[in-house]
């Protein structure tokens, strides 16, 4: 195989999904050296190449802010650029209350490109894991599948924001299992629509869209009873969240099946919108996002695993190094209901350093979709809003350990938890 350049990084983070993107800017803005390496041609992971389309959960029920830093300069810079809606409240297809920013994935791209540029990271894009080498509890070098050969990085740290974990997978990291009954969260086709009338959309009430939720549900045109839209601020077209795919999105042979089968559920489900919503007679599908959106693949055995019932206590940590408020949303990988449970008005959780930290190892952190918690935690703090907090504060992290050689649980708890908050992170 060709071999490529070798380069030398304080902090590799492999994947720049929201999460990863966030950990590579928060190390590169604290001193670090930072390699982040990312299999697409832009940055965003499910954010972007998903489509996902709205920021979701800033805030408790009774409108206390719980994530800022990062997460906030990202919706600052796409107002900017004219790429955002205003943050609001919204009913969700469960009847649910919830926050939320829409935004436009093309614009994302560039932010997340503005960020990554000015903090002086080095994206390393195009960029396919290849392999980790490891050394007992040692991450010494990371492997690149890249259109100059195989890159190799030998980075002090190691941060995995690559949501499957496919670099501590070859690292050689534990990962949880799930319990008896539970499954995989599925993966999503997220489709483009439109023009849609938005005064007449909106307008029904969720009477209205519940029944024909279901009527397109019973009627085997949507493959679960949900019309979940985002808006594009753009345009009058929205992204479309209906699809299932009850996959795991790490098995090539079942991911290259979903995305077919995902673009069949969408088209289907157009056609159901376009002959059935109000608002939506003169819409037709106009894209479908470039990859199915991944919910749930590996999380990490970390030193602490985050528990749902420690969510809804909520646990106050010593090393809490973010916070957040989104409820316990569970989609089943067959279609059908929600699993969606509301939190009280005030009620925030906070998320540990030790679940950032893989216990098999002494170099590399997780941030994102694979941190160390439960299936049932994890569906409550996968959203994209507590990823950018997590991923801020491992790249926080990343940048401390690297002054020390890379041990992260060398990392003073009390100083990350400082410097977070004078960067503007909310803790608690
Ligand atoms: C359909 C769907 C709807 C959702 N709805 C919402 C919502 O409404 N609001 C909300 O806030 N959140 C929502 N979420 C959750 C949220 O989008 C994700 O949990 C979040 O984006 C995870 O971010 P991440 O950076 O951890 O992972 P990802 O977005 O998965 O990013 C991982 C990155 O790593 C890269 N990568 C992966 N493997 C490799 C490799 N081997 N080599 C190099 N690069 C690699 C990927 O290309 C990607 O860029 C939704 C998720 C899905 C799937």
């Amino acid at each position: 195989m060709k071999t490529g350049p070798s380069l030398v990084a304080d902090v590799l983070v492999c994947g720049g999904g929201v999460a990863g993107t966030m950990a590579a800017v928060a190390a590169a803005r604290h001193g670090a050296d930072v390699i982040l390496a990312e299999r697409y041609g832009f940055l965003g992971g499910n954010a972007t190449a998903g489509a996902v389309a709205q920021f979701n959960s800033w805030q408790t029920a009774n409108g206390r802010r719980v994530v800022a830093g990062l997460a906030s300069e990202v919706v600052e810079r796409l107002h900017a650029y004219g790429g955002a809606a205003a943050h609001h409240q919204f009913v969700m297809s469960t009847g649910h209350k919830m926050d939320r920013v829409e935004y436009a994935p093309e614009v994302l791209k560039l932010v997340l490109d503005d960020m990554v540029a000015e903090a002086g990271v080095r994206p390393l894009l195009h960029a396919n894991l290849l392999d980790v080498r490891s050394e007992g509890r040692v991450v010494r070098e990371a492997r690149l599948l890249t259109k100059s050969g195989v890159v190799t990085v030998t980075p002090r740290v190691l941060v995995d924001c690559s949501g499957d974990l496919d670099a501590l997978k070859q690292a050689g990291a534990g990962f949880l299992e799930l319990e008896e009954g539970e499954a995989l969260q599925p993966a999503t086709m997220m489709f483009r629509f439109g023009p849609v009338n938005f005064e007449r959309f909106e307008a029904l009430s969720a009477t209205e869209l519940a029944a024909l939720s279901r009527q397109g549900f019973e009627q085997g045109a949507l493959a679960r009873a949900a019309l979940h839209a985002a808006r594009d601020p753009f345009s009058d077209d929205a992204w479309f969240n209906i699809s299932r795919l009850g996959i795991d999105a790490t098995d090539a042979t079942a991911l290259g099946r979903a995305e077919i089968e995902g673009r069949r559920q969408a088209w289907r489900a157009a056609e159901y919108i376009r002959r059935q919503v109000p608002g939506c007679e003169d819409g037709r599908l106009r894209a479908f996002a470039t990859q199915v959106g991944v919910r749930e693949t590996r999380r990490v055995a970390g030193d602490h695993v985050l528990t749902a019932e420690e969510l809804l206590q909520p646990v106050q940590f010593e090393d809490a190094i973010a916070a957040g408020a989104y409820p316990i949303d569970i989609h089943p990988a067959a279609g059908g209901d929600l699993v969606y449970s509301a939190l009280g008005d005030d009620h925030a959780y906070q998320i540990p350093y030790r679940s950032l930290v893989p216990a098999a190892l002494d170099n590399a952190l997780v941030a994102g979709r694979g941190v160390s918690a439960t299936h049932q935690a994890l569906a409550a703090i996968r959203v994209m809003t507590i990823s950018m907090a997590v991923g801020q504060a491992a790249g926080t992290a990343a940048a401390m350990a690297a002054r020390a050689d890379g041990a992260v649980r060398s990392v003073s708890v009390d100083q990350l938890r400082e410097t977070l908050r004078t960067d503007g992170a909310c803790l608690a």
